[in-house]
């Protein structure tokens, strides 16, 4: 996958893990699956194996490479928290994030029982890291509700939604605790259509509890014709970015020489 990204919230996508299995509706048209199976069965692809689960160690080192410093999406072609997913090999993506702190990094999961668990256990050590932003998909309120209700309730700093493919309303709903909110229609063939009094009653609840909301995207088919203005404007909060110096590129040859070995 190309490091630079076209999503709208952040700068690049870093996949030491590829491939996972549906888990709600959120998932019906899931666009890392449609990509990944495009290319089952090409020989030396990235994607050769579609999407099924498969840990990418090679890939581990990527942010340490880059010195610039970026927003990075973290598998963005998988999850994170998936259960085919050791935990000692979350410990180690974790550790990159922790070693290659100029980058802001931005994990999304489905699955936050487990991340709730590691932030307790294993991950506590960056739990507390401003740099690392913990988020939970949304979809609706009987699956996507729930999950928030997990992340406010982790060791997490740093918490966000990822409002995307908005089905529903979702009603009023508790946002303490959380620092950012996303909110995006879904997009391509079979889109289930967003209507704009869902995503305002959200952009209300964020205006009110003082979170910061970054509207997307409406989606459709054709997602460049229905564009990213709610109300006639652009929305793109975000959370505070903290800035650390990139390590020298001594220190970052060694930390990839561990990786390595
Ligand atoms: S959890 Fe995310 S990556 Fe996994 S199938 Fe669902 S939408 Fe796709």
């Amino acid at each position: 996958m190309s490091a630079q990204s076209k999503i709208e919230w952040t700068d690049a996508t870093w996949n030491p893990v590829r491939g996972c299995t549906k888990i709600s509706p959120g998932c019906a048209h899931c666009y890392a699956e449609t990509f990944s199976e495009r290319f089952r069965g090409v020989k030396g692809h990235p994607f050769e194996h579609g999407f099924d689960l498969r840990l990418v160690p090679e890939k581990l080192g990527e942010p340490l490479r880059w010195s610039a410093p970026r927003r990075i999406f973290v598998n963005s072609m998988s999850d994170l928290f998936h259960k085919a997913v050791p935990d000692e090999y979350i410990k180690t993506v974790v550790n990159v994030m922790l070693q290659a702190n100029w980058h802001t990094y931005q994990i999304l999961t489905k699955r936050p029982e487990r991340m709730a668990q590691l932030l307790q256990g294993r991950l506590s050590g960056a739990a507390g890291a401003s740099h690392i932003w913990w988020g939970v998909s949304v979809e609706n309120k009987t699956h996507g509700l729930p999950r928030v209700q997990i992340l406010q309730k982790s060791a997490a700093l740093v918490r966000f939604l990822s409002v995307e493919p908005l089905l529903e309303s979702l009603g009023t709903f508790d946002l303490s605790g959380i620092d950012w909110v996303i909110v995006g229609g879904e997009s391509g063939q079979g889109a289930r259509q967003m209507k704009p009094a869902w995503v305002r009653e959200i952009r209300e609840q964020c205006t009110r509890a003082g979170v910061a909301f970054f509207f997307k995207q409406w989606g459709g088919v054709r997602k460049s014709e229905t564009g990213r203005l709610l109300d006639g404007k652009t929305w793109d909060a975000t959370p505070i970015i903290s800035r650390h110096p990139v390590l020298p590129i001594a220190e970052r040859k060694r930390a990839l020489g561990l990786l390595r070995a």
